[in-house]
């Protein structure tokens, strides 16, 4: 099922203001990659009294755009949805000028248990690959932590156009938050769900299971429309959640059939699963395989050979 991603409305300029609806605005930072799309999409919610969600990264052309767009307003809260660097290194700046609380789940957490090993191979690789080394994860703020430690469920902030729910949706990261706003049903899903791609759930930053099981929890909610911090908004949720959960499934079940044919090793699913994708691709698409792996070995549907944890360059085979 081919996930139906909505044309992107944020080709706006960069470091400009957008009104994209009437309670939210919308500043696009210029930090185009691989993991950002065309930039971070800061939200700034409300007319007066406001609340920003993920200030962004540590550029300075956005940290003076969002200075311009918050001028003369009161800023109530700063909200941040994870730690990955697109998303909360500005924070510093902007509770240093507003001393807004700031409210997130808890500070970044890797996962427990993962076996970081170099899989870079310079026989089969492209040489630009070499370079790509530190793009291949996306890097975190190990700095930031929360005033206000918010809990799932928890209507945390309101003001007197909106209130804010917190749904706590690790996977992604562990500490990965989505916020809800009552008056325009919106959710405001961070990296969670993504407009324009598919999200990296990559140890040790992320979980496949728990994101699974966060993705069930979004499929059931009734929000009216998604704003995701990178790609356009998604303006019919339920079928953009469902066919995003199944794509998901869907390369579950691909793994599982790659290893029965015998192909039992992350970087030769990844060369037949992902052939169609850019080699450069490749290395993250790994860690995303071995997510998924991870979860098929603690399902008890896929085994590791040494019967040891499951490794990125180990080689497993179906149970039963
Ligand atoms: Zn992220």
């Amino acid at each position: 099922m081919a996930i139906p991603f909505v044309p992107r409305i944020d080709d706006a300029p960069y470091a400009e203001i957008t009104q994209v609806s009437p309670l939210i605005q919308r500043v696009i930072a210029k930090n185009p990659s691989k993991f950002s799309y065309h930039g971070t999409g800061t939200y700034i919610l409300g007319t007066n009294d406001v609340v920003v969600i993920d200030p962004g990264p540590k550029l300075d052309s956005h940290r003076d755009a969002l200075r311009v767009a918050l001028d003369g307003r009161n800023v109530v809260g700063i909200v941040v949805t994870h730690c990955h660097s697109d998303h909360s290194p500005l924070t510093e700046w902007l509770y240093g000028e507003t001393g807004a609380t700031r409210y997130a789940v808890g500070p970044h957490r890797v996962y427990a248990g993962f076996v970081e090993e170099d899989d870079h191979d310079a026989s089969e690789d492209d040489p630009a690959d070499a370079v790509e080394s530190d793009e291949e994860k996306e890097t975190t703020d190990l700095a930031f932590s929360p005033d206000a430690a918010v809990i799932d469920g928890e209507k945390f902030l309101s003001t007197k156009e909106f209130a804010l729910t917190a749904v706590a949706t690790p996977g992604h990261t562990s500490n990965h938050l989505c916020v809800s706003m009552d008056a325009e049903g919106a959710l405001f899903t961070g990296d969670h769900v993504m407009g324009w791609s598919t999200t990296i759930v990559s140890p040790p930053d992320g979980d496949m299971r728990q994101y699974m099981d966060s993705m069930r929890k979004v499929i059931v909610r009734d929000d009216r429309i998604l704003w995701p911090t990178h790609g356009g908004p998604v303006t019919d949720p339920q079928p953009f959640l469902i066919a995003y959960h199944e794509h998901r499934l869907e390369r579950e079940r691909q793994i599982v059939v790659q290893i029965a044919n015998g192909n039992n090793t992350i970087p030769g699913i990844v060369k037949v699963l992902y052939a169609a994708i850019d080699k450069k691709l490749h290395r993250p698409a790994r860690r995303s395989v071995w997510s998924h792996l991870r979860k098929l070995v603690d399902d008890g549907v896929v085994a590791t050979d040494d019967g040891g944890e499951p490794r990125l360059l180990g080689s497993y085979h179906l149970v039963g």
